[in-house]
């Protein structure tokens, strides 16, 4: 089997793992996105901040629907 190596490190890796993000060959130290530093990562984690923005939004929402119950 042909050794790839680490788009990160360099590193020899007989299984390099792929980034679901970028799709290059990292080695077990560096398949996370975090990892690797991948060029992925911002708009990755402008969904996940994107994600938690409407959870807090329909928490809040809950939130002042029971307040108006308890003031009526
Ligand atoms: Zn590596
Ligand atoms: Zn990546």
């Amino acid at each position: 089997m042909k050794k790839v190596d680490c788009t990160y490190c360099g590193n020899e890796t007989e299984l390099p793992f792929e980034c679901n993000y970028c799709k290059d060959p990292f080695c077990s130290d560096h398949r996370l996105p975090e990892e690797h530093r991948c060029v992925k990562l911002s708009q990755i984690r402008a969904k996940r901040f994107g994600q938690k923005g409407v959870i807090r939004e329909q928490k809040s929402g809950l939130l002042k629907k029971i307040f108006r119950r308890r003031k009526n």
